[in-house]
């Protein structure tokens, strides 16, 4: 508010308040949806945990240079999607868009190339990227992310990790999953495929679209990733990676099929599933789920070799993946996966000073004991307290009144059915705990 120097005061009536609204593309997540998300994020470090990995938590933003060399800048991710600003001694900072860059940062800076390999890290946190908002694309976004760092490149780390994401997914019985698989080579393999994929691609040149045309000469693999109806069938006649796999890439990607069925886990394989970077190597793989329309991409990993290296470490295998949380969540809200309702177990009614004291006492009782419960603040008449109760969703109202004081026999309200009963102090202890044993639709009889 600016102020008349001369007097101090306020030089203008104050303006209507400004009605504030959370930036585009970023949303508020409130308490009818929070436990599903607590509930995917408690399954995904029980899974995780079994599986070896220890959580790592990265800061929210990072040197710009971080991500510009890793992720590359010649990416839409880099060049258009990060929100990036000069801090106040002008250094470039970014806020994270994804996490694999911090990681292997995390790698070097803390040597884990010394601690038992592979290093197994897991991480879920929100990710910032300047995109069209829609649903399941937003600009702020929730990723769950695991990384094996350092050790070999042996094909069953990329089958258990593959098997790990299917393990967590079937937990939380997400359906209607397709798993999609490739190898894109190596660093002896690649480059000499590309060249025949670019050659073959000058000669049905005219028959891609522009944005096709000038990947030919900047990423002839992107070709293969387009979603162009027209182009679709001169794609189909393309020549095909794994006919021009290294025989150690071909052999490492059978064994990573072998393994994918030894663990039972169901894939399928598409040759078109690649990566941009350089540093991706051999396994990728693309998980797709139900009921989210075109943004239906819920995973995405792979192996790379070079990406420590190329941030100032040694020579590291890794491979990883991550998962769109929100995705993840519509997905189940699609297929009716109803999140469990805030609601209180116990609501607390009471009249007059002396139920008051004694209300304070049950409540911090029943709390401790591990209950959710509501205490009003002020006084209501039982009638006004019962459906302030019923609307708060509570399975049982504690009724306290000036005779259930002076008798000591407490009376409890089941408000499924309105039946009510009279406990002492400690047989209503003992009573909640077994009838909130079981689910409040079978409660109540
Ligand atoms: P897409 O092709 O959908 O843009 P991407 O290739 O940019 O995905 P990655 O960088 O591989 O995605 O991120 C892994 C996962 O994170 C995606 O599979 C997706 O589930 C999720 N994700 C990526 N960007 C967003 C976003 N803006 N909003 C919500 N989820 C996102
Ligand atoms: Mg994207």
């Amino acid at each position: 508010m600016s102020e008349s120097p001369a007097t101090g005061q306020q030089s203008q009536p104050a303006a209507k308040p400004r009605k504030f609204q959370a930036i585009k593309g970023v949303r508020d997540l409130l308490p009818a949806e929070t436990p599903l998300w607590n509930h995917v994020e408690e399954t995904a470090r029980e899974v995780f945990e079994s599986f070896g990995f220890g959580e790592i938590r990265i800061p929210i933003f990072e040197p710009t240079e971080l991500f510009a060399r890793s992720i590359g800048l010649d990416t839409d991710v880099v060049s258009k999607e990060m929100y990036t600003f000069a801090d106040r001694d002008e250094s470039m900072i970014s806020l994270r868009p994804e996490a694999t860059a911090s990681i292997c940062r995390a790698y070097i800076e803390h040597g884990m190339q010394s601690w038992p390999a592979p290093v197994k890290l897991y991480f879920m946190g929100p990710m910032f990227r300047r995109e069209r908002p829609q649903k399941g694309r937003y600009r702020q976004f929730y990723q769950i992310d695991a990384e094996v760092l350092g050790g070999n490149d042996a094909p069953g780390i990329d089958a258990e990790v593959i098997e790990m994401i299917m393990t967590f997914f079937d937990r939380l019985e997400l359906k209607g999953l397709e798993l999609d698989i490739n190898s894109i080579g190596c660093r002896e393999c690649r480059p000499k495929y590309v060249e025949i994929l670019r050659a073959e691609l000058l000669k049905v040149k005219d028959q891609l679209g522009p944005d096709s045309q000038r990947r030919i000469e900047t990423n002839p693999l992107r070709v293969l990733d387009s979603k162009v109806e027209s182009e679709q069938a001169v794609i189909a006649t393309l020549p095909r990676m794994a006919a021009h796999l290294c025989a150690a890439c071909a052999e490492h990607f059978a064994e990573v099929k072998r393994q994918l069925e030894l663990r039972g886990v169901i894939y399928r394989e598409n040759w078109r599933l690649v990566r941009g970077l350089d540093y991706y190597m051999r396994t990728t793989f693309e998980i797709i789920a139900q009921g989210l329309g075109s943004q239906n991409a819920v995973c995405g990993g792979g192996r790379y070799d070079g990406l420590v290296e190329l941030l100032g470490g040694p020579p590291t295998k890794g491979i990883g993946f991550a998962i769109g949380e929100d995705r993840l969540i519509l997905s189940l809200q699609e297929s009716g996966k109803a999140p469990a309702a805030p609601g209180r177990d116990v609501y607390v009614a009471w009249m007059g000073e002396k139920a008051f004291a004694t209300a304070v006492r049950a409540a911090k009782d029943l709390r401790a004991a591990g209950f959710r419960v509501e205490l009003p603040a002020t006084e209501r008449k039982f009638g006004k307290a019962l459906e302030h109760a019923d609307k708060l969703g509570s399975r049982f109202a504690l009724i306290l009144g000036e005779d259930e004081v002076s008798s000591g026999e407490w009376t409890l309200k089941t408000l499924a059915d309105g039946s009510q009963a009279k406990y002492t102090e400690t047989d209503l202890l003992a009573y909640l705990r077994e009838a909130t044993a079981t689910p409040a639709t079978q409660s109540g009889s």
